[in-house]
């Protein structure tokens, strides 16, 4: 039971008095935006808020709660409550932090395949057919906003997209490099990791094999291994 749950419940024993009061679902996650969301689900209440509100005092949580609770029931939200709200996400320190968590977490969404040197959609589409005999969906395809050695690229599940790095979109190393990076995180695709959010990579013997199926495999480890 968060804090939150007795706010909550008390908004909707004023909303709906006649009403049994409902389990009631609360949780703080790390959006994008400071949005929050309100859903029922088989007689549950569902209500993400932005991990930003995390710190807001009693009063501003309590209009949210009305604010919220009123839009599910579709009743009227009186102004003190968004005006609350609103004053409260206006502040300074507010305004400033959401708009350091909107470029790192929303960043992903905002580069293009088209890099200087390579069209990553461009190869996707040839590896496609080479391997997966075109049957693959294209997932989103990025250039990382910076060229790391460390992270030469990744899937990401919660935006379908696969992440390469900038280090690539260069004359050196050679594009059939860049081709098994991309390569190997198409195997991602075909072999789903099954965490959930997980960025982790997991390589299974049949991941293994596939990926030996590159015709440069042992040329393309080796300029990796000197990366
Ligand atoms: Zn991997």
């Amino acid at each position: 039971m968060t804090d939150l749950e007795p706010t909550f419940l008390a908004v909707f024993r004023e909303l709906k008095p006649r009403t049994p009061l409902p389990a009631i679902e609360i949780g703080f996650y790390p959006f994008a935006h400071i949005n929050s969301t309100i859903r029922l689900r088989e007689g549950r209440v569902l209500v993400r808020l932005s991990d930003l509100l995390q710190t807001a005092p009693e009063m501003v949580l309590d209009a949210l709660a009305h604010i919220l609770l009123r839009k599910l029931y579709r009743q009227p939200i009186p102004e003190v409550y968004n005006a609350r709200y609103r004053r409260f996400i206006g502040q300074k320190d507010i305004v400033a932090k959401a708009h350091l968590i909107r470029q790192i977490r929303g960043r992903k969404r905002l580069s293009s395949p088209q890099g200087l040197h390579h069209d990553l959609e461009a190869l996707f589409d040839g590896l496609n057919q080479r391997f997966f005999q075109g049957w693959m969906a294209r997932p989103n395809l990025s250039w990382a906003p910076t060229a790391s050695r460390r992270n030469l690229g990744h899937y990401d599940p919660a935006h379908n997209a696969i992440i390469i790095s900038r280090i690539f979109d260069a004359a050196t190393p050679p594009p059939f490099v860049l081709e098994y990076v991309l390569y190997h995180e198409m195997l991602h695709l075909r072999f789903p990791v099954r965490m959930k959010g997980s960025r982790r990579c997991i390589h299974s013997a049949e991941f293994r094999r596939e990926e030996r199926r590159f015709e440069a495999w042992a040329e393309a480890e080796a300029w990796l291994k000197r990366l």
